[in-house]
């Protein structure tokens, strides 16, 4: 089929959402995936989703609410983000959280991680989250092509109008009535784009879906879209050094009450800012950094979480024990008094209530930290990793995206990662899933829409 109303590019949490979206609508769609497999960085994320006032959190007793979840995401962003695109994304989050209960997404549990003022990491299972989606988008009769990239953007009439593909090595076109969506995800699989626009993390793992490779950046970008927020490109503080797609191995112990020291055997950040910012902090640091942590933070380990599953870790012998500070810095080789005397400070400021990095909390403005002090003595290794990037395409709030002055280029919409603007220099954990599927289908909606507004003006003339 060549001409369809609506071509979604990109098959990961975006993509299937704008998918659905649009199929439940009544549009036909087609869906284009590079890979031979959908997915992208959705299938290997951490699972979580920030949506606040749901009934999960209710069921639990956590009061949360829109205006807190504002809040934390431009306190974090440092208010660089775009405004009206969080508004955007509280305006539609708890609805999406229901739309997305109602489809068949399995909610686990939900967690304080970065940047929440209260717990509302809802996780889900990524396979189940996004085979759910294909399988509903499908059944309502979108058709996906896998294999298949998208090259380029056709445009007629001064309309973003189709694609051009390539299949088996040939080059097809499709087009669309109501307009095209870009949900390439972003470029961290790009290591050409990673040097040039953050050449400060050359020195960070890489993680990400495959196919992730700036695709949606450069088409947006051949039809004259804005790019922006390549300053704040960041890595993610928390992973073990040997984390591969294959074996992601990260924990969080400093949101559970943990701290972060460098070889010297020294603290040198306030560990509850977001993992972004603490990426930054230990980049600065050129040497080995380490999470360090006692028995009273291994008792919150949680079963199977992404980033709270300190049992796995330690029983890969990627987390290692002492039964004293002294021989744990032994085994890190760092200097033993340092550690001690790192420590000892630490909880001495706890108790003073002033601590010499200004932490007050274990994660954003959640929970009280506790002092260091219960043996078994616990630490991991851990490096920034470089597995999403949030810079680029500006689009307004109704996801179309828009030219250096602000106008929209029609016919052309993109969600979910490849989207520059939204968290501004920080990031609150869950708000990239839930962009992705908030925004996915606020383009689908208004791609819809556009059309109709359309066929009234023609029939009109
Ligand atoms: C290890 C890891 C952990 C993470 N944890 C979390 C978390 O807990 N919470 C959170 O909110 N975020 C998390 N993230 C970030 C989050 O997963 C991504 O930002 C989000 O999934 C992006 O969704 P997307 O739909 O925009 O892109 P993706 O899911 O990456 O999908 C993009 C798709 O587009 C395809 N594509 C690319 N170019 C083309 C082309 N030219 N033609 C056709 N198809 C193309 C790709 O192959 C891919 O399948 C994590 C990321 C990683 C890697």
């Amino acid at each position: 089929m060549n001409q369809v109303d609506v071509i979604i590019v990109g098959a990961g949490m975006a993509g299937l959402c704008a998918a659905l979206e649009a199929t439940e609508q009544g549009s036909r769609v087609a869906i284009f995936e590079k890979q031979d497999t959908i997915g992208g960085s959705s299938l290997l994320s951490g699972c979580f989703m920030a949506f606040a006032g749901t009934n999960f959190q209710e069921r639990l007793g956590i009061q949360d609410s829109t205006a807190s979840l504002i809040e934390d995401m431009l306190t974090v962003g440092q208010h660089q983000n775009d405004e009206a695109l969080v508004e955007a994304y509280g305006k539609h989050q708890l609805e999406t959280y229901n739309w997305l209960v109602a489809h068949g997404i399995q909610f686990q549990d939900c967690q304080a991680v970065s940047g929440h003022s209260n717990p509302r990491g809802h996780t889900i299972i990524p396979e189940q989250a996004i085979y759910t989606l294909r399988n509903k988008a499908v059944e309502n009769g979108a058709i996906l092509y896998l294999d298949s990239p998208v090259n380029r953007l056709i445009i007629k009439e001064d309309r973003v109008s189709g694609v051009v593909y390539e299949q088996n090595g040939e080059k097809k076109e499709c087009f669309a009535n109501s307009g095209v969506i870009l949900s390439t995800g972003g470029f961290s699989q790009s290591e050409e784009m990673l040097h040039l626009y953050a050449p400060q993390l050359d020195e960070t793992i890489r993680l990400g879906g495959t196919g992730n490779q700036g695709d949606g950046l450069k088409l947006a970008a051949s039809v004259g879209a804005w790019l922006i927020d390549f300053p704040n490109l960041k890595g993610t503080y928390g992973f073990h050094p040997n984390s591969s797609n294959e074996r992601k191995r990260q924990a969080h112990t400093f949101y559970k009450g943990g701290i972060i020291v460098n070889e010297e055997g020294n603290r040198f950040v306030n560990e509850s800012i977001s993992y972004k910012l603490l990426g930054d902090a230990a980049l600065q640091q050129k040497q080995r950094t380490f999470q360090v942590f006692d028995q009273t933070v291994m008792n919150e380990s949680v079963k199977n979480d992404a980033l709270y599953d300190f049992d796995l870790l330690y029983s890969e012998n990627l987390i290692v024990s002492a039964d004293s500070l002294e021989e744990l810095a032994h085994l890190l080789r760092i200097p033993t008094e340092s550690l001690v005397q790192t420590v000892a400070s630490y909880n001495e400021g706890i108790a003073r209530g002033k601590d010499m990095y200004g932490r007050k909390t274990l994660t954003h403005t959640f929970g009280s930290p506790l002092p260091i002090q219960r043996a078994p003595y616990y630490a991991m290794e851990t490096v920034a990793a470089m597995l999403a990037t949030y810079a680029g395409v500006r689009v307004n709030s109704r996801a179309e995206v828009v030219n250096p002055f602000n106008e929209v280029i029609s016919g052309l919409y993109a969600a979910g990662e490849m989207v520059g603007g939204f968290h501004g220099a920080g990031y609150m954990t869950g708000s990239s899933l839930g962009k992705a599927a908030i925004f996915g289908r606020i383009a689908a909606k208004q791609a819809i829409n556009k059309l109709s507004d359309r066929n009234l003006a023609s029939k009109n003339c």
